[in-house]
């Protein structure tokens, strides 16, 4: 009997290595090695409690029916509150809530791109990017993050290069993931310029915002708080990341207000909304006490300088001190060479032999060749206990 086959469009789809990285690791650790868990991009802290008490209050209140697709008022109006402090002048009729930032990523795309359209994306970058972009009927153009003397810069060469009279949308990720790249006020600038002058769309992945070590309160700029900058830039942000609560899928987008009907309708065609009682524990975590938020991202710079120097006391890798987000990425191409593997399956002994679970830097496209991610979002004595592993691989190695 033949059977019914597979969409063609399930092969545009790329995924996430760390959700592999950690089956992996489980199956490591059964066999009964320990492993020090560095794959993943989730802070190690608890969710705010005022958070946790509101959703059970409003559970507890049978707070569980269908909202707004747009989402609670309350909850729109503290995002318009939360932007407004950051400089961008939303408005509620700007402000989407959706079921955790990856939605609003989609969404992004399918509301800006056309078949045949070009977006530009950052390499490396978040995998999710190339295929959301094919999803959309989008074409996937590359710019550079790379690593130079004064640390990872976005690499300009490659951006106007990548520019062509097709392009519809520039996909900016800052803080990035996996560099900590973190974007400057002059860096939007010039991206401002080119987005008004080509007539682009800038769609901006702010999820690690709030957790930049350079600036006052740890909140890195928007291209969208740029004079007229709201009416083309869709900033992507959500509650996973700086309030600890990656487990919640609550997100919400900042859309120019041309798009908001468009963007409620894919809700509408979605999930319908996020559920309400997330929604009370997202508006208790954006608009409360911001006290956990103050001490993650302080407990991560420390983790961060710790991290990092003692990276640097291995031979056989290189780490520049990332500027946001929470992750190292290292170059350990030298080291690699001496291995005559490839970095993904470098990225596999590091962990089935050394217990290290770290993301291969190629999950995050061709360019990560000869790096691999480590998240530093994890309690001091583990990160101490990951470098003494990997000088023990060094050592191994023959590095
Ligand atoms: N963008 C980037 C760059 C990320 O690293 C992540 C999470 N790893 C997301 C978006 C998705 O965040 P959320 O948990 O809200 O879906």
């Amino acid at each position: 009997m033949t059977k019914p086959i597979p969409a063609q469009r399930l092969d545009l789809l790329a995924v996430e290595g760390a959700f592999a990285v950690a089956a992996a690791a489980r199956a490591v650790e059964e066999s009964g090695r320990e492993v020090v868990h560095l794959e993943f991009g989730q802070p190690d802290f608890p969710s705010p409690p005022h958070a946790t008490a509101a959703a059970i209050r409003a559970l507890e209140a049978d707070d569980a029916k269908y909202t707004a697709p747009a989402g609670i008022p309350e909850l729109r109006e503290a995002v318009v509150a939360y932007a407004r402090m950051r400089g961008i002048p939303a408005e509620r009729g700007n402000v989407v809530v959706t079921s955790s930032a990856k939605p609003m990523l989609q969404y992004a795309m399918l509301a800006t791109v056309n078949p045949g359209d070009e977006v530009l994306i950052p390499t490396t970058g978040f995998p999710i990017y190339p295929s959301i972009v094919r999803f959309a009927g989008g074409t996937v153009h590359t710019y550079s993050v790379a690593l130079t003397d004064s640390g990872w810069q976005l690499d300009w060469d490659t951006l106007d290069a990548a520019l062509s009279p097709r392009t519809r949308a520039i996909l900016l990720n800052s803080p990035h993931n996996p560099t900590g790249w973190t974007a400057t006020r002059a860096d939007l600038e010039r991206i401002a310029r080119i987005a008004e002058e080509r007539n682009l769309w800038i769609i901006s992945d702010e999820i690690y915002s709030g957790l930049a070590f350079d600036y006052p309160e740890g909140i890195s700029p928007s291209a969208a708080a740029i004079p007229g900058m709201l009416d083309r830039t869709i900033i992507v942000d959500g509650f996973s990341k700086r309030w600890s609560m990656t487990g919640w899928r609550l997100g919400f987008g900042i859309v120019p207000k041309e798009l908001f009907k468009g963007m409620v309708d894919l809700v509408i065609n979605n999930t319908s909304c996020a559920p309400p009682f997330i929604q009370r524990g997202g508006l208790a975590a954006i608009s409360g006490p911001q006290d956990a938020v103050h001490a993650l991202r302080e407990s991560l710079r420390k983790r961060r300088d710790r991290f990092v120097a003692g990276l640097n006391t291995i031979p056989g890798r290189r780490c520049a001190p990332p500027a946001g987000a929470f992750y190292a990425f290292v170059d350990m191409s030298a080291l690699i060479a001496t291995t005559k593997l490839g970095t993904d399956a470098f990225a596999s002994r590091l962990l089935r032999e050394f217990g290290v679970a770290g993301c291969a830097g190629t999950d995050f496209g061709p360019t990560g060749e000869g790096f691999v991610r480590f998240s530093f979002a994890t309690a001091a004595e583990k990160l101490d206990r990951a470098i003494e592993l990997l000088a023990e691989a060094s050592h191994a190695f023959g590095a």
